[in-house]
């Protein structure tokens, strides 16, 4: 049997060890009824069918508690974000006391920069994509002003050699390595949402230390896709969205990562809130701000409960699929459509994502050399929810969690008809 056979996909299927996962989610359907072809997890991840239960409880207990619904048991909203801690720690590979779920990512961004962007005279550039996340590149640019310097002296973009789309390893350690002292914190995306290039965090964190600077990664694309040893590898700080893969909703509250090396750094500079001191004391209303220990010190505000709620029903699936199946899951998912896509005529497109599996997640990036809108449209007629970034980038997204090897295969199909 050959891989353009729709039965070879079936049968990778059957011999899937998490074929059963796809039924915990809604699989959204197109007009006609029939279930779309869901490739933009990278995006919104679909919702988990037992997320209303967990989202109810909650609205149950306040419904019948109110306020005492703080204290209920060990699950209470006092201490509710602790339950999320090893599961996220799991995810991005920390100790639990080197994560915590809170606010969004922008806003987690500002926080993290707050205590790690510490620039002087001398030392004040931030390193970033040149192709960043444009809330990324706001959120570094104006903390680059509000310390008083010019964005266009402080931010070192990164980007590809002429006529390349991807950036080569080397260049991004001679990057840091030639910024030497003036870096002051390097920021990249874990996986860069464009090209689907999966960084490597440990090297770039070893270089960015060797020159004094801070390294801190925005994990939006990299949480729950790719694996992570973020306590080993040692990055000062990282920050991630939940909505994307880890299906916890739009909107759903983020989650940080603080290394245990500054977790017990009171001195550390910080924009603070109540939440953030020793719970046993709290209410004591202490005059002065003491941070608790560990990640948690950098809360602000009382948990977020019903969107933590949605992250837990989330989290709970992934600790049960196991973070390690999942991605050999996800290797084998995305070998296979590119592998497909190769078999096609690259006349009128190419793929832009790394080959190599260690420097990819599931994402697949195609560029279409002319008409991108067209191809688009095409695909988005026959069901195929993908997404398309300009100029002329369709991202495609096989999740491991709800994706199949015949939703590859119907991909392809139809995108050899597209092209
Ligand atoms: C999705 C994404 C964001 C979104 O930021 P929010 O604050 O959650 O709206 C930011 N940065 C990157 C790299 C992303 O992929």
């Amino acid at each position: 049997m050959t891989i353009t056979e729709r039965e070879f996909a079936r049968q990778m299927d059957r011999e899937d060890p998490l074929r059963d996962f796809r039924d915990r989610f809604y699989i959204p359907t197109a007009a006609d009824g029939e279930e779309v072809i869901y490739f933009c997890g990278n995006s919104l991840g679909l919702q988990p069918k037992t997320t209303s239960d967990y989202l109810n409880r909650e609205l149950e207990r306040w419904a019948k508690k109110g306020v005492e619904g703080h204290f209920d048991g060990p699950d209470g909203w006092y201490g509710y974000h602790e339950l999320l801690s090893e599961s996220l720690a799991e995810v991005v590979g920390a100790r639990p006391s080197e994560v915590v779920a809170m606010n969004s990512l922008t806003t987690n961004l500002h926080l993290l920069m707050v205590s790690f962007y510490r620039p002087t005279k001398k030392r004040f550039k931030i390193m970033i994509e040149g192709g960043a996340f444009p809330s990324d590149r706001y959120a570094v640019q104006s903390q680059a002003n509000f310390h008083g310097f010019s964005p266009d002296e402080a931010i070192v973009e990164l980007t590809p050699r002429e006529g390349e789309s991807l950036l080569r390893r080397s260049d991004i350690l001679q990057a840091i390595e030639d910024e030497g002292e003036q870096l002051a914190l390097i920021m990249l995306g874990g996986v860069n949402y464009y090209t689907g290039q999966f960084f490597e965090l440990e090297k770039i964190t070893e270089a960015g230390h060797a020159v004094g600077a801070k390294v801190g990664f925005d994990l939006a694309h990299a949480a729950g896709n790719v694996p992570l040893r973020l306590h080993d590898w040692g990055p000062d700080f990282a920050a991630w969205c939940n909505y994307k893969y880890l299906n916890s909703g739009p909107g759903a509250v983020s989650g940080i990562f603080v290394h245990e090396r500054h977790g017990n750094a009171p001195e550390l500079p910080r924009f603070a809130g109540w939440w953030g001191v020793d719970p046993e004391g709290r209410f004591e209303m202490k005059p002065n701000f003491e941070p608790q220990t560990g990640a948690a010190g950098w809360q602000l505000s009382n948990a977020p409960i019903l969107s933590m709620a949605a992250l837990r029903a989330s989290t709970e699936i992934f600790m049960e699929a196991g973070m390690e199946r999942l991605r050999q899951k996800s290797e084998k998912l995305t070998a296979y459509l590119v592998s497909l896509i190769d078999q096609l005529p690259q006349s009128s497109f190419e793929v832009i994502t790394p080959d190599d599996p260690d420097h990819r997640g599931c994402q697949v990036s195609i560029l279409a050399h002319h008409d991108s809108q067209g191809l688009y449209d095409r695909l988005t007629e026959a069901n195929v929810v993908c997404d398309y970034r300009r100029p002329d980038v369709i991202r495609l997204a096989p999740v491991p969690l709800y994706n199949t090897f015949e939703d590859v295969w119907r991909f392809w199909e139809i995108l050899a008809e597209s092209v």
